[in-house]
């Protein structure tokens, strides 16, 4: 059981024999040299001193001029090349590895060979010193030496393998030593003492390296881990760009350092991709995936190093850049130039492209929601005024933004203050030009800004969410007014409203009136809802089929307004419960002068006399359109021929006029 325990220890001591050489452990070496170099030259020096006058001079000399100057050259190199710092833990090369090995060698020399001349004299002064000091380095050695046992080994094996050569060499000649074998027997039994010593701390050491790689290796483990969670936080997980969250926290500090002045200015760029809804729409939401991950990728190419891209959403992405001027306009044209190029994906080939909206910290805002805002005012300006182009905020939209301000400030006031009006244009039967009903028109007239037409304060209201209480203040009046003249017997035939998009997105309360409106006996004859093709194209569309056909069962007529202005397929027409198409004016307009406008509108009646609903021609000005029209078959019409917006009362009075005429 001992031996098999002495063979195990042999073997592990073995292993660490041959264990490569560290970087790491040989900076553990050099960082006690500069200390051992300093004992050798002191031991060698007391040893010179006081051993003159017991050995020959000469050889004592040139010990002593060797292994001083040895350790004067040792000690001035290493505090020369000082080591500092965390070692890397990379195995040594081939030539450091034979450097050590001869500098162990040299160390070891002069100490193996006083003990060796020692151990060859007899009992003197000489002899005690020098065995007590190659015993102590040694010892020093082994401890100094432990990271790197070979070395450790090799060190103690020259000096202690002094005392052993000079006992033997004595022997030899004759002469022997006196205690030569109890020297011998004690550098024997010091040596394996020092060896096992070296080997206990090296194997300590190691233990200690591999603890020390297990926990760094585990806060490795840790940050990583923790990376990877503010990955997901920040980042899109279809794209892998940063998110919203990433986008407004950078943002937040650029615009913070901008707006101190510390920094040199930053922009933040907005864009939407055309016509991605369709993507998704006709080839499923995997392709859409596909498009979006390569518009990332466009666009990390198309900006600059330290820019920042992100996905803010849907098809919504942004640009964080510190480009100004010139360059700012050349990465926003750049970016309209790559998104506009065709993407092919899985052999289908996409045409998409953006437009680009930029804001400027702090020329046109100081705040990142403020920015971005701006930039998105500026991306819905270059959309209006034809897509795929770049524009920056500029004062013009500053200035119109703070028109639909004041304009917004003012709407909510007058729709508690009750300042909108309702106006009606009669429609007129053309073949006697008598009255057939009327459209409502909502007018407000501001105390100091005088008219505001609905083309003004409607995109306002629609915008600040008050599009809602617009449409009640309307059909609350038409209902009143029809109450009235329903109580005075009075005849005007059917009225029409117009219902917005955003009517369509929340309709609770413009269905509970219709409802009430129908528990009071008004139905198909009182009053007509004019829906334009954006009510059920579009986001949100889906839902708004359910309204109209709610509508449509209250028993209520549907009119298409505007018909073909819109973006709607002919295939809505037939799903669609309307009794009534109104030709946009802007083919009115042209139908004398335009063979094209003339076509349409022919074709649009011949539509509507199939479909078996009425057509009514808008915005007749002219007797000469009036006559085309005629010619054509249109039955109804209206227009400033006739009629502008009329108050409720000189509405009557008109229709009362044509009943007579
Ligand atoms: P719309 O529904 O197409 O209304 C017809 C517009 O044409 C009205 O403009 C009317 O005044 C104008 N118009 C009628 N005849 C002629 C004509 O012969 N020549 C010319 N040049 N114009 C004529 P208005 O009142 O300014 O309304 C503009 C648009 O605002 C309307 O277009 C409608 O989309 C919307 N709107 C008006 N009132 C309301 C409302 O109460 N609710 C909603 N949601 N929208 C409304
Ligand atoms: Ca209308
Ligand atoms: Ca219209």
């Amino acid at each position: 059981m001992l031996v098999s325990l002495l063979q195990r220890r042999i073997n592990a001591f073995m292993r660490e024999l041959r264990a490569p050489l560290l970087t790491s452990d040989l900076t553990v070496v050099m960082r006690e040299t500069p200390v051992g170099a300093a004992i050798s030259m002191l031991n060698g020096a007391i040893i010179v001193i006081a051993g003159w006058g017991h050995a020959p001079a000469a050889l004592l000399l040139a010990w002593g001029i060797y292994t001083i100057g040895l350790n004067a050259i040792v000690l001035g190199q290493s505090l020369a090349r000082p080591t500092r710092g965390a070692p890397p833990r990379r195995p040594a090369s081939e030539r450091t590895v034979a450097r050590l090995r001869l500098f162990v060698t040299l160390q070891a020399l002069p100490w193996g060979a006083l003990a060796c001349y020692a151990a060859m004299q007899p009992p003197d002064l000489l002899r005690d010193l020098a065995l007590v000091a190659t015993n102590g380095m040694a010892a020093g050695a082994a401890f100094m030496l432990h990271r790197v046992l070979w070395a450790a080994v090799r060190y103690l094996s020259i000096s202690l393998g002094g005392v052993l050569a000079g006992v033997g060499l004595s022997a030899l000649s004759g002469d022997g030593t006196e205690g030569g074998w109890a020297l011998a027997a004690f550098a024997v039994t010091y040596g394996l003492f020092l060896n096992h010593f070296a080997f206990g701390f090296s194997m300590l050491g190691r233990e200690r390296d591999k603890v020390l790689a297990d926990l760094s290796g585990a806060v490795h483990e840790l940050e990583q881990a923790h990376d990877r969670i503010s990955t997901l936080a920040y980042a899109d997980s279809v794209t892998g760009l940063p998110n919203r969250k990433a986008f407004m926290e950078r943002l937040e500090r650029e615009t913070a350092r901008a707006a101190s002045g510390e920094g040199p200015g930053c922009a933040a760029l907005m864009m939407d991709l055309d016509r991605f809804k369709a993507v998704n729409d006709g080839y499923g939401h995997a392709m859409g995936d596909k498009l979006l991950q390569e518009v990332g990728v466009r666009l990390r190419g198309a900006v600059r190093g330290r820019d920042m891209v992100a996905r803010l959403g849907g098809d919504e992405f942004a640009v964080i850049t510190d480009a100004q001027g010139g360059e700012l306009r050349e990465l926003g044209e750049r970016i309209v130039a790559v998104m506009a190029a065709p993407v092919v994906i899985d052999g289908v080939t996409l045409q998409t492209g953006t437009s680009v909206g930029a804001a400027i910290c702090p020329r046109d805002g100081a705040e990142a929601d403020t920015l971005l805002r701006l930039a998105d005012i500026a991306l819905g300006r270059v959309k209006e005024t034809g897509r795929g182009a770049f524009q920056t905020f500029d004062a013009r939209l500053g200035r119109s933004l703070e028109a639909a301000n004041v304009i917004a400030d003012a709407l909510r006031g007058a729709l508690t203050a009750g300042d909108l009006k309702v106006r009606y244009q009669p429609k007129i039967r053309l073949a006697d030009g008598a009255v057939a009903g009327a459209e409502a028109l909502v007018r407000w007239r501001h105390p100091l800004l005088g008219d505001i037409t609905p083309d003004r304060f409607l995109p306002v209201a629609a915008e600040r969410g008050m599009m809602r209480e617009v449409t009640d203040c309307v059909l609350g009046a038409v209902l009143r007014d029809l109450t009235r003249w329903r109580r005075e017997g009075a005849e005007v035939g059917p009225v029409a409203i117009n219902l917005h998009p955003l009517d369509m997105k929340s309709p609770e309360g413009l269905l509970d009136r219709l409802r009430a409106a129908r528990a009071e006996g008004f139905g198909k004859g009182d009053l007509i809802i004019e829906i334009t093709e954006g009510c059920f194209v579009g986001r949100g569309g889906d839902a708004a089929w359910v309204v109209i056909d709610a509508i449509a069962d209250l028993g209520f007529e549907l009119s298409l307004d505007d018909f073909g202005t819109g973006q709607s397929a002919l295939s809505h027409l037939r799903a669609l419960p309307v009794s009534e198409l109104k030709i946009d004016r802007t083919f009115v307009s042209g139908i004398v002068d335009s063979p094209r406008d003339s076509a349409i509108v022919a074709a649009t009646l011949a539509l509507a006399r199939g479909m078996g609903v009425r057509a009514v021609a808008e915005g007749i000005e002219t007797e000469e359109q009036l006559a085309a029209l005629r010619s054509m078959g249109a039955e109804l019409g209206q227009g400033h021929l006739w009629a502008r917006s009329l108050p409720a009362d000189e509405l009557l009075r008109f229709a009362l006029a044509r009943k007579a005429a």
